[in-house]
């Protein structure tokens, strides 16, 4: 069993905060500072070029992608990191679609992340080649997959109402039908089990500065299935994905397996935050973290609707159906959020009028959640939220 107390105490959240917006942000490993520090004293500073051999940073990418892999029921070496997750969208768009050069439909839904959306129409404009992109309703996917769809690009939890999709059964009826699919599990990883080997997924990406704990910017990691892993043409075609990178040839052939979604020089102090970010989660078990998640959220459901009736549930009420978040609609929840965050709860606002809370079982518990909702209700009750001072928008929401 993961002692969830040990692990709220290697996170350094500031006192008189409860913070509920790990989906969009986690918070600072406690031992990450002193680390960062070390590394930059005494591998940049005093082995300066000799670091990319002597400390292991050429091979952090594919080091650290194993660590996620475990995490994400990913196959040894079948996970690398790099870059930003819009980065890594648009590597897999391009691979899988190349895999299906006779279809030319990527089906996705209108409930995806609009990044995952935008670089998707880039790549298709790049292409020139008569692709299109077709957005449905998410609860319509499965039956619009048929044998004219080239790539599925599905996140599987939903950022605003954290609606899960079945994973399994979706990549098998795409699978039937001759189709590539896509993973985005940015809301995903290190919030509840993933099974990308067991579900025969063909491609994955995430991000590591959610649930992961990475710290902002914090490097993005691809999966591709090791059966497609060295036959996938990389159109970032990038030196370090090369074969032999420092041979300098003209000439690009790709590396082998998944080093060849590497791209450019990697971010080694930014990986280095996020190594120490994953000593917490060798302390976890991914299935305790979701048996704990599903039974904060609906606490928390529980207790908002029964005390807070102005707000209206935007999120499957089934645990077994959502991710890791509660999101709530209100049609003043950004004020209401600014009023939240003022008294301490931090949670976040997407528009036009949802406030979305984020619950880790990592560094929240019971009593943090029961008292969340009594600012909240407080909030509410006495419509703290309406004033000028909270209705100001901020670039980030
Ligand atoms: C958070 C998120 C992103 C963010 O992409 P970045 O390139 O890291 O800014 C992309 N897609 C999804 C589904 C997300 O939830």
């Amino acid at each position: 069993m993961t002692d969830f107390t040990k692990t709220k105490a290697m996170f350094d959240i500031p006192a008189g905060v409860i913070y509920l917006d790990g989906n969009s942000l986690g918070p600072l490993p406690k031992d990450a500072p002193v680390r960062v520090a070390n590394m930059l004293k005494d591998e940049w500073g005093e082995m300066l070029i000799s670091g990319w051999n002597k400390a292991g940073w050429m091979e952090q990418p594919t080091r650290v992608g194993n660590r996620i892999a475990s995490l994400i029921g990913a196959e040894e070496n079948s996970v690398v990191m790099g870059d930003t997750l819009s980065i890594k969208v648009y590597q897999a768009v391009a691979s899988a679609l190349e895999l299906n050069p006779e279809r030319k439909v990527i089906l996705s839904d209108n409930g995806n992340f609009p990044t995952d959306l935008y670089m998707t129409g880039g790549l298709i404009r790049s292409l020139n080649d008569g692709h299109q992109l077709q957005t449905v309703n998410p609860e319509d996917v499965e039956d619009a997959i048929d044998d004219t769809v080239a790539v599925l690009l599905l996140t599987e939890i939903d950022y605003r109402t954290g609606r899960k999709h079945d994973m399994k059964r979706l990549t098998e009826k795409a699978h039937a039908a001759g189709v590539i699919t896509i993973w985005d599990l940015a809301h995903s990883a290190g919030a509840l089990p993933v099974k990308l080997s067991e579900c025969n997924a063909d491609f994955a990406i995430g991000c590591t500065y959610k649930y992961l704990n990475g710290g902002p910017g914090s490097p993005a990691f691809i999966y591709v299935a090791p059966r497609h892993a060295d036959k996938v043409r990389p159109a970032l075609s990038g030196w370090l994905g090369h074969d032999a990178p420092f041979a300098f040839d003209l000439d690009y052939k790709a590396g082998r397996g998944i080093e060849r979604m590497r791209v450019g020089t990697p971010p080694v102090i930014a990986l280095t935050v996020l190594e120490t970010a994953l000593d917490i989660w060798d302390m976890a078990d991914i299935n305790d973290v979701r048996t704990k998640s599903i039974e904060l959220c609906d606490l928390f459901i529980k207790e908002v609707e029964a005390r807070c009736p102005q707000l209206t549930l935007d999120t499957p009420r089934d645990g077994a159906g959502r991710g890791s978040q509660v999101s709530f609609q209100f049609a003043d929840g950004y004020a209401a959020m600014q009023a939240l965050i003022a008294h301490g709860v931090v949670g976040d606002f997407r528009a036009p009028d949802t406030m979305r809370f984020g619950f880790t079982p990592l560094y929240i518990d019971k009593t943090d959640v029961l008292a969340a909702v009594d600012i909240l209700e407080n909030i509410l009750t006495n419509s703290l939220w309406d004033t000028a001072e909270f209705k100001t928008k901020s670039a980030v929401t």
